[in-house]
């Protein structure tokens, strides 16, 4: 069976393990300060005008146990209320709607580009009103949106941006990361990542005071500071400051996560290396449209490959013909405008034929040259 996602996690990540076991502490510790810090020494994160190749500081950064949350966390932190309206391609992670909804705002579902299902500044603009309160992109299959000019955007409008990072951890537009270009960024590494830690996430803030307040949401609302003042009065007493919940990544994730991120590139290698061969090969095929085009300022995570049948007809038997050669494939992700439950009157007309017309086939690391020649071999033999 050829799986559309697949973790590749050995004895590096194990032995990590085994020795968090032997700290005797596996919660939220040293190894989860260090996971922050190898990332910090990662990203890029210049502001458009910014010095070229700075790294965020350690104080604009703090781990989270999963990338939901951080959108959750998010709509808490910036104060989403009723009556705000949130812009979001409807082509994203459920999560974000279910975000939005969960603080009585209004999702705003706007269209993405046909071929990339990236979202374009233009697509944005169109929705704004004077409700809009933020917004929440993402980078489709690790390819970076148009996140410069959206960004600009929502700073002359005074918009919140939030960008959902979780398809492109290690992504770069014009010399920076994705992730750090709004107001708040969010990575994912649940079990189907680039890169995993099991479950967890990373939150990236532009202002290190919005970090300070995500520390308390994320721990119970405790306020750290207190715990050495007291120390003299009454030592177990302390101070709640938010009505926090407890969304925290701890050590052992941590450890899986670091030695993730010593292979992160070999991962993105092997991944692009596949990407390319399947774009050689695919675009031959004269039924297929292949929309993957990097550009030349850009880096993918190379999260996911699509592919797109110019006959409606042709992506579900296309798929039941892979399945039928043990080739398990996909669309990511379902219109969230067609969701009942957030009640969108959207005509989204790219998203609609995006959804009928996209297959995500086979990118992981783990997948063998022969896996990779059999995924094109059985595409090919579809039409024969
Ligand atoms: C996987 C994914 C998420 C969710 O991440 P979790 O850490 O599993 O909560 C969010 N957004 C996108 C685009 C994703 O691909």
């Amino acid at each position: 069976m050829i799986q559309i996602y697949q973790p590749q996690a050995g004895k590096e990540e194990l032995k990590a393990i085994k020795n968090v076991f032997k700290s005797n502490w596996l919660g939220k510790g040293p190894i989860t300060d260090k996971f922050i810090k190898e990332w910090q020494s990662r990203l890029i994160s210049d502001k458009i005008d910014g010095i070229a190749f700075a790294s965020p500081s350690v104080k604009q950064l703090i781990t989270i146990n999963s990338c939901t949350e951080g959108l959750f966390q998010a709509m808490d932190l910036f104060n989403i209320q009723e009556g705000d309206e949130v812009i979001l391609p409807s082509i994203h992670w459920v999560g974000a709607g279910n975000a939005i909804m969960y603080k009585k705002a209004t999702p705003i579902f706007c269209d993405v580009d046909k071929r990339t299902l990236n979202v374009t500044v233009k697509h944005i603009e169109e929705k704004i009103t004077n409700k809009t309160k933020a917004v929440i992109v993402l980078h489709y299959a690790g390819i970076p949106c148009d996140i410069e000019d959206i960004a600009r955007l929502c700073k002359q409008k005074n918009i919140i941006l939030i960008e959902d990072n979780a398809n492109s951890p290690l992504s770069v537009t014009n010399a920076q990361n994705t992730g750090t270009f709004g107001d708040l960024g969010i990575w994912s590494f649940d079990a189907m990542k680039v890169i995993t830690a099991g479950d967890g996430g990373l939150i990236y803030a532009e202002d290190p005071k919005n970090i300070e307040k995500l520390k308390k949401m994320t721990y119970l609302g405790w306020d750290s500071s207190s715990s050495e003042k007291s120390v003299e009065s009454k030592w177990w007493a302390y101070d709640v400051l938010v009505p926090g919940r407890r969304s925290i990544m701890n050590d052992i994730q941590s450890a899986i996560g670091i030695e993730q991120l010593k292979k992160s590139q070999t991962f993105i290698e092997k991944r692009q290396h596949i990407h390319e061969r399947y774009s050689k090969e695919l675009s031959k095929i004269e039924w297929l449209d292949i929309p993957n085009e990097i550009k030349y300022y850009e880096k993918s995570s190379y999260y996911m490959y699509h592919i797109q049948t110019k006959n409606k007809e042709d992506r579900d038997k296309l798929a039941k013909h892979l399945r039928s050669n043990d080739i398990y494939t996909a669309f990511r992700y379902y219109p969230l405008h067609l969701i009942e439950y957030y009640n969108s009157n959207s005509i989204l007309p790219n998203t609609e034929y995006a959804a009928n017309h996209t297959l995500c086939i086979p990118l992981h690391q783990s997948l063998t040259n022969s896996d990779v020649s059999k995924v094109i071999k059985t595409i090919k033999n579809y039409k024969k």
